[in-house]
């Protein structure tokens, strides 16, 4: 258990540098990972984080923009 919650610990920190260098070159949406979704501010599930690498979104609002699009 350990091993793998240092795995998601990595990963979330390979989110965030990737985060700050959106940010820094400016892309035009404003992605922040985090661990929180950014529609809702609930948090994300770690299974859900450490499945699907960047997600923004709890699964709730992914359904939800996938309906929307
Ligand atoms: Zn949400």
């Amino acid at each position: 258990m350990a091993d793998e919650l240092d795995r998601v610990s990595d990963l979330e920190m390979a989110y965030r540098e990737r985060a700050l260098n959106a940010h820094l070159t400016r892309v035009t949406e404003v992605v922040i990972i985090d661990g929180y979704c950014n529609d809702c501010g609930e948090a994300i599930e770690p299974a859900r984080l450490a499945a699907v690498p960047g997600v923004v979104t709890c699964i709730d609002c992914q359904h939800r923009r996938e309906r929307r699009a």
